[in-house]
This record gives structure tokens, C-alpha cells and sequence, in this order.
């Protein structure tokens, strides 16, 4: 007796251990496909970590009922926990698969975020229904007590599947992979307890279909991704969002003392960096970008001698400006993390240009640097930080920080900074104009359209000259040229029309509305209705 009891305890441990290891597994593949997609804020962390533990309460509360139910019975408590593992297997093996078909469907990107915090539940119901009746099932075979044991294997089995996640298996297998792989251990499982109710002849033609499933997965990285491809050939068109985030490969990451860093490669954009999970650059699109963000800003200042730097650590900018002839170029950017990670993994954006002697770098905080420095320094200072969607980013867009570029730069010098287009973070974008405005009379913003991405959005302004005006000729690439320099600063209307009227705030120190805004934009709420209400009615 005492052997059946450690026999069925190990079953019940191992039942709940792979729940455990399954959902964690779930929730980080899909957190990483939510901040993927959708982006990562507070706000979308925050919802998908209290959707997992909704589920968990509502499973527990159910699955206590289901348990008083099945006490009586005399297979009922191992057929529901084998329901469960079935459930929570199926889940694993066709959740991303219905995503891919409802994202093809045209929905929103909210609207997957929704879809994918109500999925969550089906796992974590599941994995909270599985506690109470494990624990029923093992005090009907006289097991006393053994509440702590089911936590235990459980949480075990969460702290697993959290842990090998994003360490293992998604670098490994990718999203797919990763789902298959918990949804396997869960069939695995499911033929285990088959033993619960003593059924010997299930158990082993059950063994040799898993382990053909292992075979097959053991042997699948190229076969997953080939069904992935053909998959999702079937769903997504070319250049889509979700098409490009299902071809990325992680290559690289690691948590700096001040962001997440990650390098991702995709067919569409090469190497791409991401930081706390949003794009920064690309391979494809740093020409592009960088073209734009610097030479504008050269062409508006008559023989610039020296350029002051803010943020870049990916070197995009730093390779445009070694292109003219500058006799002193600093970068200040706070993270050495960015730039080592860029040096060794992004050489197609900064093309050598972070080991040039030309370039003085130091590291520390942009605002503080800008504290430090002297009255009329520099010519020209190109900003290239990340969007203000992190509070810690908002005191170098606010009028406090503009005051202080107004104070370094010379007469007749010029300020450029990238910032998300208006299209999405329109209220963003606005508040930021307005705020630049109110430290320069000369501000003015422009947005281009990208080749591979969208669009880039930028704000430009003199301290004494009008920034519009070409200075300094010759100034061109492949993207941007003199001749082109003027049309740059034609804003859709409805553009025009929200900046001139719309009631946005200017960003400041004590209130650094900017952060609010780019939170509030990031559902979509930031774009004008204006040329969409039209759009209806035509
Ligand atoms: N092109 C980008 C975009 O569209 O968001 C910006 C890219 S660039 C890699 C951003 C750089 O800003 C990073 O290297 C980061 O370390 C740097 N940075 C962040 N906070 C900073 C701060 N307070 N002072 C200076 N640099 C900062």
C-alpha cells in the first residue's frame, strides 16, 4: 500500500509539475509576444500579469467545487486531472496557431492584446482547477496533508517553465517550438496518469506515442521552423508586423544597469536593437533614419564645427556625422552596455564609426552632461534617445532640458531630436513640439516616409536662425539631399491643424506629462480622429 501511495504521489507530482512548467511557459512565451507586438509598458505588463492571476484564483475556486463533486466517485478526481492536463496540452498545441489565424483576420493590435489576456485564462484556470483536485486525489488514497506537496510540485514546475523559457526555449525553439514543447510535457503527463486509474493497457501503446512526438521534436528545430513558415505563409502578407515578429530570431540579450538590451535578426530589417522592448534601429533602416535625423541639421548651420551628440550608442547617427568634415564631435550617451553590445553585434549600423579616434565619448547621464558644459559650446546637438514611454526618459524632453541645449549651443546653432511620428502618438509628439517651441521661437518638426518602417519623426529648431533654411550645400546621401530639404517640413493638414490648436501641455520637470501621453498613445488613443472620421463618410 504504502508503495501505490509514493507511486500515485509521484504521478500527482509530476501532474503538477508540468501544469506548473507549462503555464509559466505560456505566460513568457506570451508576454513576449504581447511586448513584441503590442510594446512594453507598465500598462500591458501589468494586465497580463493580472489576467494570470485571475485565472488562478477562479480556477482555484472551481476546482475546489469540482473536487467536493468528485470525492464520491471512484476514477472521477484522476479523469479531471487528466481532463486538465489534456486542456491545458491543447491549449500549447493550438493557441499561437488560432492567433496567427485571428491576427490575419485584420484585427488591431489592442484587440490581440485582449484576445491574448482572455487566452490566458484557459491555462491558468486549468493550472488553479488542478490544485484542489490533486490535492482530493491524494487524500482519497490516504494521503493526508498533502496541501504543501501540491504547492510545492506546482510552484516547482512554474519556477521551471519561467526559468527555461526565456533562457531555453523560445531562443531555441522560438514561440511555436516553446508552446509545443509544454503542450508535449503535457501529454506526457496525461499518458502518466493513465496509471492513477490502473489502466496498463493505455499506458504503453500511450509511452510509444510520445516518445514518437519526442523523436520528432528532438529532430524539429528545422522542421518548426519550416511548418512555421509555410504556416504562416498561408496566413500573413510579406512586411506585415506580425509576419516580420514571427521570423525573428533572437541573437542576443542582456539587462544593463539601465534598459534591456536585445538584438533580434529578421530578413526584413537585419540585425535589429531593441531597448526595454522597443525598436530603436535596424541594419535596413538606419541609413535611412540617420540620414535624417543628422544631415538636415548640418545643412542648416553655415560651416558647423562642433557637434554635441545625445544618447545614439548604436553609432547610426555617429556614422553620418564623420561623413562631413567636423573638427569636434562628442557623444554622451549614459549606457556602455548599448554601445559594446552595438560594437560587437551591429556593425552593419555604425560601420565602424564607434572606434573612430575622431569621436569623444563619454558616459553619463545627456541632461547632467549638458549641466556641466559651457555657455555657446556647440554648433549643433543631435538627440537621438529612446521615446519618453519610460518616466526616467522624460527629463531630457522637457523645457527644462531645452533651456539648457538653448544655453550650450552657439548663435545661429541648430537642435534636432527624433521623435516617434505623429501618426500613433499624436498628443506625444504635439506636447513635444510645443515644449521645444516654448525654448525656441524656431521649431519645426518633419516627418518622412520610410522605406521599410512607416515613417520617422523628427523636431528641428534654431536659437537665432530659422532651421528650414540650407546654410551649408552639398549636404546628401541616399535618402536625404538639399533639394529635398524644404518639402520635408509639409505636414499632412490635419498634422498642421492638431499642433496649432489641439490642447496639449508642454512637458516640464515638476509635470512631465510627455510620459502620460506616450502611455496614453501607445492604445492608439493619441490619433487625431480628424482624417479617419472623413474617411467614414466618403
Ligand atoms: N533611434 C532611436 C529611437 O528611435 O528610439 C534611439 C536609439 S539610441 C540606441 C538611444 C540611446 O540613448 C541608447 O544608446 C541609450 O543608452 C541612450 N540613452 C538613454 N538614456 C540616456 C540618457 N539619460 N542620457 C544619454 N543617453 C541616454
Amino acid at each position: 500500500m504504502g508503495k501505490i501511495l509514493a507511486h500515485d504521489k509521484l504521478i500527482i507530482f509530476f501532474l503538477m509539475f508540468s501544469t506548473g512548467l507549462a503555464s509559466l511557459l505560456y505566460e513568457v512565451v506570451l508576454i513576449s509576444v504581447v511586448t513584441t507586438v503590442v510594446g512594453a509598458t507598465e500598462i500591458s505588463l501589468s494586465l497580463v500579469l493580472a489576467a494570470f492571476l485571475c485565472g488562478l484564483a477562479f480556477g482555484a475556486l472551481f476546482g475546489g467545487s469540482v473536487a467536493k463533486r468528485l470525492m464520491g466517485t471512484k476514477n472521477g478526481l484522476a479523469y479531471a486531472l487528466m481532463g486538465i492536463e489534456a486542456g491545458v496540452a491543447l491549449f500549447g498545441f493550438s493557441f499561437l496557431s488560432f492567433l496567427s489565424l485571428f491576427v490575419s483576420s485584420g484585427m488591431g493590435t489592442q484587440v490581440v492584446f485582449l484576445v491574448i489576456l482572455a487566452a490566458l485564462f484557459i491555462p491558468t484556470v486549468l493550472m488553479g482547477m488542478e490544485i484542489p483536485i490533486a490535492i482530493g486525489a491524494l487524500e482519497k488514497k490516504g494521503n493526508a496533508q498533502s496541501a504543501g506537496f501540491v504547492y510545492f510540485s506546482d510552484t516547482l514546475g512554474g519556477v521551471l517553465g519561467s526559468l527555461i523559457a526565456g533562457t531555453v526555449l523560445i531562443p531555441v525553439l522560438g514561440f511555436h517550438g516553446a508552446m509545443y514543447f509544454g503542450a508535449l510535457l503535457n501529454v506526457m503527463t496525461l499518458v502518466l496518469a493513465t496509471r492513477l486509474i490502473r489502466r496498463w493497457k493505455l499506458f504503453w501503446p500511450a509511452v510509444a506515442a510520445v516518445a514518437a512526438g519526442i523523436v520528432v521534436l528532438a529532430h524539429s528545430t528545422a522542421t518548426l521552423q519550416e511548418w512555421k513558415l509555410h504556416f504562416m505563409d498561408s496566413f500573413y502578407g510579406v512586411g506585415s508586423a506580425y509576419y516580420s515578429v514571427y521570423y525573428t530570431t533572437p541573437l542576443f540579450s542582456v539587462q544593463s544597469p539601465y534598459q534591456y538590451i536585445v538584438v533580434l535578426e529578421s530578413p526584413f530589417y537585419g540585425r535589429q536593437l531593441l531597448l526595454d522592448g522597443y525598436f530603436q534601429t535596424s541594419e535596413r533602416g538606419s541609413l535611412e533614419y540617420h540620414e535624417y535625423l543628422v544631415m538636415p541639421a548640418i545643412a542648416a548651420v553655415s560651416h558647423p564645427e562642433r557637434v554635441l551628440l545625445i544618447g545614439g550608442g548604436d553609432g547610426g547617427a555617429l556614422y553620418q556625422i564623420l561623413k562631413f568634415n567636423i573638427s569636434t564631435i562628442e557623444q554622451v550617451d549614459l549606457d556602455e552596455e548599448v554601445v559594446r553590445v552595438s560594437k560587437e553585434y551591429l556593425s552593419g549600423v555604425h560601420r565602424g564609426s564607434l572606434d573612430d579616434p575622431r569621436v569623444k565619448r563619454h558616459i553619463g547621464d545627456g541632461r547632467q552632461f549638458l549641466r556641466n558644459a559651457k555657455d555657446g559650446s556647440y554648433d549643433i546637438i543631435i538627440i537621438d534617445l529612446p521615446d519618453p514611454t519610460k518616466l526616467a526618459l522624460a527629463p531630457l524632453y522637457s523645457q527644462e532640458f531645452y533651456r539648457e541645449v538653448r544655453r550650450v549651443l552657439k548663435e545661429g546653432g541648430v537642435v534636432v531630436t527624433q521623435f516617434t511620428p505623429p501618426y500613433h502618438y499624436i498628443e506625444g509628439f504635439a506636447s513635444e513640439y510645443k515644449t521645444i517651441k516654448s525654448v525656441f521661437p524656431q521649431t519645426y518638426p518633419y516627418v518622412v516616409s520610410g522605406s521599410l518602417q512607416s515613417s520617422f519623426g523628427y523636431i528641428i529648431a534654431g536659437k537665432s536662425g530659422d532651421p528650414r533654411v540650407v546654410r551649408t550645400g552639398d549636404v546628401g546621401g541616399k535618402w536625404y539631399d538639399n533639394e529635398s530639404h524644404v518639402s520635408m517640413f509639409d505636414l499632412p493638414p490635419f498634422i498642421d491643424r492638431y499642433l496649432a490648436d489641439a490642447p496639449v501641455q508642454v512637458t516640464t520637470d515638476e509635470n512631465p506629462i510627455i510620459h502620460t501621453y506616450m502611455q496614453n498613445n501607445y492604445f492608439y488613443r493619441g490619433v487625431a480622429d480628424e482624417p479617419y472620421q472623413e474617411a467614414e463618410e466618403t
